[in-house]
């Protein structure tokens, strides 16, 4: 599905400095992936204009105009279908994930899904109380890595005594 549209806002604000600005610069024609309709891709074909900014202390003199909702600045994939690839990626992952997006209509490599997770920002890490460390070896003699656990208490639900096994 094919959708062609264009703003048609008077002003855009610079994303550096916040000034309106209505001294349109040129135009260009963008296209975005949105959220599939009836299981069929939908492309939008979209004409934004660039804009001067006006505040002589910004260091952005040109900028693009981007549609709340539907465009991020470089992303060829609208807001929503990225909040649904991202969870998609989340929960399955590359190959898989690719597959399900597939059949949503919103095919995407299984590459670009993960690089879509490791473009997410790192989860709040609060107060950690035991910190579980361990190593192993990526390539052995050549290269290593270290994962860090927060080790939580998980309170066994059967109390275990002391005894040793019986053999
Ligand atoms: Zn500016």
């Amino acid at each position: 599905m094919l959708i062609a549209a264009r703003t048609v806002a008077a002003k855009a604000s610079c994303p550096e400095c916040g000034l309106p600005s209505a001294r349109v610069h040129s135009r260009y024609r963008r296209t975005v992936w949105d959220l599939a309709t009836c299981g069929r891709p939908v492309k939008v074909e979209l004409e934004v204009r660039r804009f001067f900014c006006g505040e002589p202390s910004c260091d952005r003199k040109i900028f693009t105009e981007q549609v709340d909702g539907l465009t991020q600045r470089h992303a060829r994939r609208s807001t929503d279908l990225r909040a649904l690839l991202t969870s998609i990626a989340i929960a399955l992952a590359g190959r898989a994930g690719a597959r399900m997006a597939c059949l949503i209509g919103a095919p995407i490599s299984r590459s670009t899904l993960l690089r879509m997770v490791r473009a997410l920002p790192d989860p709040e890490v609060g107060q950690i109380t035991v910190l579980g460390v361990d190593d192993f070896a990526k390539k052995r003699g050549n290269s290593y890595g270290t994962v860090l656990v927060e080790w939580t208490p998980i309170v066994p639900s059967i109390c275990w005594t002391a005894e040793p096994p019986r053999t």
